[in-house]
């Protein structure tokens, strides 16, 4: 049995709370005082006058907030500098020290845990390999195991950790039966023993909606408003950022463009169907091919290594994978007409064997004038971009609230 020690900071996150009448003008204080907290972490240095123009709450209200901000520690007051013309008003900064976020990051082969400060800073960063994992008990166990390693590297002396987020990986049920692919209750199993060891809000979601937001807030995503994000590793996955909110099914029905029949017609997918995408386009449709090349190495980055080396039938192989890649790029650009696309995930390490032809083969299926207005983007393979999108996920409760039904509360 692990002690809990560590220190936590409860009710920065915010979660819908209830909606009767009583409640509403608590929520909506609440949720002007995360704008103003908001404000403060794009705009350091501000000034009570600045904040309310910028959130568009009056004079009053504003201050007011500002100081119950003050007093609970989240904003800083700085001296106010004097000029010949007089006092300046009073600088505010949002003190970034007052609280951190743990994420944790469960990959297929590498597990990461990461602890950050309220500003994005890193604080620490553990890396493990993931065991075996064959039920929501021991992806619960690992993910408990994970957030202790982090919190213990850390050592003393850390901000209150105020939220946890955490990413499983997308994995689809064969006929609803393995247990393994049930991620509702591998989530909620990870949830429950997270919240009973830290007593704080756990977030739980697929692994590419946390690298669309990982994407969103320290990737190229931030230079968008419109995006999605193609996961391609073992399997392909889909991440769509609208208006700077993430869309679409969530944890318990995540878009599953790898099982659009768009692949081989008669290929057999493990999900039970034929034609899936994801048997062309990603890492498992990469060895399905390589195998029918006869290939003695079949896996991906043995195959890639050929391609390089000019073999015919690896060349073959990836030909194939960047005309699904491109049919899965302009059914995107066709569904959502996104300002960009952003590929990540394992196989962008080859991304120079197919970023060409798959932008060409998009072409032939996508509508012109959305395909013209989409960048296509490979992101750094070693951005870590789902342990960061496990931490974005409670900075995005903690500084947006488009998940509260705001016209209910404002
Ligand atoms: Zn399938």
């Amino acid at each position: 049995m692990i002690v809990n020690t560590v220190p936590v900071r409860k009710g920065l996150v915010v979660v819908p709370a209830s909606l009767t009448p009583a409640d509403r003008s608590t929520d909506k204080r609440r949720l002007r005082k995360h704008a103003i907290l908001n404000t403060l972490r794009k705009n350091a240095f501000i000034s009570r006058a600045d904040i309310a123009k910028s959130t568009g709450f009056n004079m009053r209200t504003t201050s007011m907030l500002i100081e119950e901000l003050v007093r609970q520690g989240l904003v800083l007051e700085h001296d106010a500098m004097v000029t010949a013309r007089g006092r300046r008003p009073t600088p505010l900064s949002l003190n970034v020290r007052a609280a951190s976020v743990l994420g944790i990051d469960i990959g297929r082969n590498r597990t990461i845990g990461r602890l950050m400060d309220l500003g994005g800073e890193l604080i620490t960063e553990v890396e493990l390999d993931t065991p075996a994992i064959d039920r929501p008990l021991k992806f619960a166990n690992w993910a408990r195991r994970t957030a202790h390693r982090t919190i213990e590297q850390a050592g003393p002396g850390i901000p209150p950790v105020c939220g946890i987020g955490a990413g499983i990986p997308d994995l689809v049920e064969r006929d609803g039966k393995n247990s393994l692919f049930d991620k509702q209750r591998a989530a909620a199993r990870i949830r429950g023993e997270l919240m009973r060891d830290f007593d704080i809000e756990v977030l739980v979601d697929v692994d590419v909606r946390l690298m669309s937001l990982g994407s969103l807030w320290f990737g190229a995503g931030k230079n968008y408003r419109h995006f999605a994000v193609l996961k391609l590793g073992a399997g392909l996955g889909l991440g769509v950022v609208m208006d700077g909110v993430l869309v679409g099914g969530g944890l318990e029905q995540p878009m599953e463009l790898g099982h659009i029949p768009m692949g081989d017609p008669e290929a057999r997918c493990y999900c039970g169907a034929l034609g899936c995408l994801e048997n062309v386009a990603s890492g498992i449709g990469i060895e399905r091919m390589a195998r029918e090349e006869g290939m003695p190495d079949p896996l991906a980055p043995a195959v890639a290594e050929a391609a390089r080396a000019g073999n015919p039938a690896a060349l073959r192989v990836f030909e194939r994978f960047a005309d699904g890649l491109g049919r899965a790029i302009a059914t995107v650009v066709n569904l959502y007409a996104p300002e960009a696309i952003i590929l990540s995930g394992r196989l962008t390490r080859a991304a120079e064997l197919y970023t060409h032809r798959a932008r060409e083969a998009a072409s032939r299926h996508a509508l012109a004038n959305r395909l013209r207005r989409a960048e296509l983007i490979v992101s750094d393979p070693n951005a870590r971009l789902g342990a960061l999108g496990s931490v974005s996920i409670v900075y995005d409760r903690i500084f947006h609230s488009h998940h509260v039904d705001v016209d209910e509360v404002i």
